[in-house]
């Protein structure tokens, strides 16, 4: 039996008819752009996170380009982050205009290590966008201080962290903007693209509305420069449905992370910390070996397939050499990228299937001998 990193057809195969009534309905509407499922699906999202004000747009991407834009970066502004995620999360901040700066990450949890935030920060530096990769929230508290003390604004990049949270606050609800993506592998996906900026401010969300429909408030006139970012009615209509049962997906997910924690831990893995008031959600369960290559390879020998997430620092890509950053400059970030892995982790995935990944992986960490 093959195990996949991740797949949809079985929870489609469970959710089939519910789905295909949403899609039904827009189809029968009338409606299909900007219609009454996109403004449904924005007030049960943004109230599920706890907070007021949610727009829809077409994908993550987009999200963190217009919640930095909505937020006020202007052209040539710094904006700090982090260079291990992915890279969508760069381009938007270069597509906003702003310059990407990058700080290190605490090599426990991958997260933005806050603590070198304020050696960061310049005179131009506008906005904070931390990443709540993997499906943990970064240290908020930390960041919000760093932000006060310096007038920055900050941004939560949600795209891995849909019904995680810290301290008792949702991610999406500790930031002046919070960009999320329903990409299909996501905590919560749709069949195709799909996004949304959440905020609590009924300005920056009218602004947000403008961003996404060419600058426009009322039709065929513009009231600034804007774009085509709008989230359509399809996928709305799946996502209002499927946000039901993003509680038991996520739920699922906590079970088999604590089912891996179990079988691995007297493993030489280093497996998932979470950091102190994190409720992690788990988009992705994220081992660490030193000999991650080898591990991998007797994986998929074995038939277990897995991801890296990411190879590659953003800051030593072709891509980003301009940005002026070498290797070696952030430490933690490029040994991560060289060791870490992420075990199949999906709603969907059997007890069955984790079963012989977990047996595949006992086995491969004998035969690599580590
Ligand atoms: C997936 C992802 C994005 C981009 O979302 P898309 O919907 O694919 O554009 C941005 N940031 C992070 C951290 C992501 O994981």
């Amino acid at each position: 039996m093959a195990v996949n990193v991740w797949g949809y057809l079985k929870e489609y195969e469970a959710e089939r008819e519910e789905i295909l009534a949403a899609v039904t309905a827009v189809l029968e509407s009338g409606k299909l752009i900007l219609g009454p499922h996109v403004a449904a699906f924005e007030e049960a999202f943004a109230g599920y996170c706890g907070t007021r004000f949610g727009v829809g747009c077409d994908n993550g991407t987009s999200a963190v380009m217009l919640a930095l834009l909505a937020v006020g970066i202007q052209p040539g502004d710094e904006v700090i982050t982090v260079a291990n995620t992915a890279v969508p999360t760069v381009s938007a901040i270069v597509s906003a205009g702003g310059v990407p700066r990058f700080v290190d990450i605490d090599p426990a949890t991958y997260l933005m290590d806050a603590g070198k935030l304020e050696a960061a920060v310049t005179p131009r530096t506008r906005a904070i966008l931390p990443v709540h990769l993997f499906g943990q929230c970064a240290a908020m508290e930390a960041v919000r201080e760093v932000a006060d003390r310096h007038g920055l604004r900050v941004v939560e990049d949600c795209a891995q962290a849909h019904g995680a949270a810290r301290n008792g606050r949702v991610a999406g609800s500790m930031s002046d903007a919070a960009s999320f993506s329903f990409y299909p592998t996501k905590i919560l996906g749709t069949y195709g693209d799909g996004g949304m900026v959440l905020t609590g401010s009924e300005e920056t969300a009218k602004k947000l509305k403008r961003l996404r429909f060419y600058g426009m408030e009322k039709t065929y006139y513009a009231l600034e420069h804007g774009y085509n970012s709008r989230l359509d009615e399809i996928h709305a209509a799946i996502l209002l449905g499927k946000l039901k049962h993003l509680p038991d997906y996520i739920a699922r997910r906590r079970q088999l992370a604590a089912r891996y924690d179990a079988e691995l831990a007297d493993t030489p893995l280093t497996l998932p910390a979470v950091a102190p008031g994190n409720e992690h959600a788990y988009y992705l369960y994220v081992a660490r070996h030193e000999k991650r290559d080898a591990v991998i390879a007797g994986l998929k020998e074995r038939g277990v397939n897995v991801n890296i997430s990411y190879p590659w620092p953003i800051h030593t890509m072709t891509g980003y050499t301009y940005l002026g950053y070498k290797e070696g400059d952030l430490p933690e970030t490029e040994r991560a990228a060289k060791e870490i892995f992420s075990l199949p982790m999906y709603p969907s995935l059997t007890d069955a299937e984790q079963d012989t990944a977990i047996a595949a992986l006992r086995d491969t960490l004998d035969a690599v001998g580590a």
